[in-house]
């Protein structure tokens, strides 16, 4: 039963890997190799204003220093026919329409003052446009964006492995929400539900800022009629001012540790201490197999205590 496990490493090119994906990733390769599972990888590259030259590259690189592996790669950028396939599928079925509103027109409908990342879209082009060459037209040389219809009442439940009992009614937190930005651009919700589901995926362990996409992710598996994966979700590292990880707390990219010196052991060492494995002296991934439990990690955010350039490391 357990070999049956397929988990995955899915980062964006959006800039360089630092401590918190590296973090993450550790715990979804832990969580698979120490089952005796697979490992897929995947780029996430289809985000194109935010996605960074280099970088894709320079993750892999990162990853291979640090001592990942995996079973089998995938770049979602050569995967767009059947992301396109997956929304033909979605209109054929009449899950989705044609929106011609701007970000402005959206921010303005919103009743509340939006705290997420998504913004709540009341439904305003249901039923608006027969076709999408009509809303097309309606907003040259705008291009409208293919929204799905989330019915009234949609409450989406499932037991995260890690964040425990998770519930969200779908249709007041985000609406009908965007699943492509063009005809036939497939956004990030809509590609990552295809690609579990087309790779296998029994279980997507990632950083729980991801958690409450997670409902949204779950109604495309349900349309798309594939089963969804198990969620598991942990927290992520922040710095001693309890903000997410970024450039303010330091320089903490796995690229500027190694051209400093630092050995991968030290790193992970340090790493594995935040999840309760060991005392962060040195170890590699290989090691910490036999130390791997979700029981000791944190339900806290990882506090990264040196926010300074590079700690130093045992
Ligand atoms: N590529 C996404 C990220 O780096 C993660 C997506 C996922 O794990 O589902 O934020
Ligand atoms: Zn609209």
């Amino acid at each position: 039963m357990s070999s049956a496990y397929i988990g995955r490493l899915a980062p964006s090119p959006t800039g360089a890997l630092h401590l918190g994906n590296a973090r993450t990733f550790m715990i979804a390769w832990l969580r698979a190799r120490s089952q005796g599972g697979r490992l897929v990888f995947r780029m996430e590259d289809l985000d194109h204003p935010r996605d960074k030259p280099g970088a894709a590259a320079a993750a892999v690189e990162d990853l291979k220093w640090l001592g990942f592996d995996w079973d089998e790669a995938f770049v979602q950028s050569e995967r767009k026919d059947l992301y396109r396939d997956a929304l033909e599928r979605l209109h054929a079925a009449g899950c989705v329409y044609p929106c011609t509103c701007s970000r402005k027109d959206v921010e303005n409908a919103q009743s509340a003052p939006h705290a997420g990342e998504q913004l709540f879209y009341p439904g305003t082009c249901r039923g608006r446009f027969a076709s999408w060459a009509e809303a097309a037209d309606a907003i040259a040389p705008r291009t409208p964006c293919w929204r799905f219809r989330v019915p009234d009442g949609t409450v989406v439940r499932f037991d995260d492995v890690f964040a425990g009992p998770f519930e969200q009614d779908v249709s007041r937190t985000l609406g009908d929400f965007p699943v492509a930005r063009d005809a036939f651009g497939a956004g990030y919700t809509l590609a990552v539900a295809v690609d579990d589901a087309l790779m296998g995926v029994t279980e997507v362990v990632r950083g729980d800022d991801l958690l409450a996409a997670t409902p949204a992710q779950i109604l495309l598996y349900r349309a798309l009629g594939y089963e969804p994966p198990a969620f598991c979700h942990v927290p992520l590292v922040v710095g001693t001012d309890g903000r997410r990880l970024a450039k303010r707390h330091g320089d903490t990219r796995i690229a500027s540790y190694r051209a400093a010196g630092r050995t991968p052991e030290q790193l992970l060492g340090q790493l594995a201490a935040t999840c309760g494995w060991g005392d962060g002296s040195p170890v590699s991934l290989r090691d910490l197999l036999p130390r791997f439990t979700l029981e000791t990690i944190p339900h806290a955010p990882a506090v990264w205590t040196d926010p300074a350039a590079l700690p130093a490391m045992s």
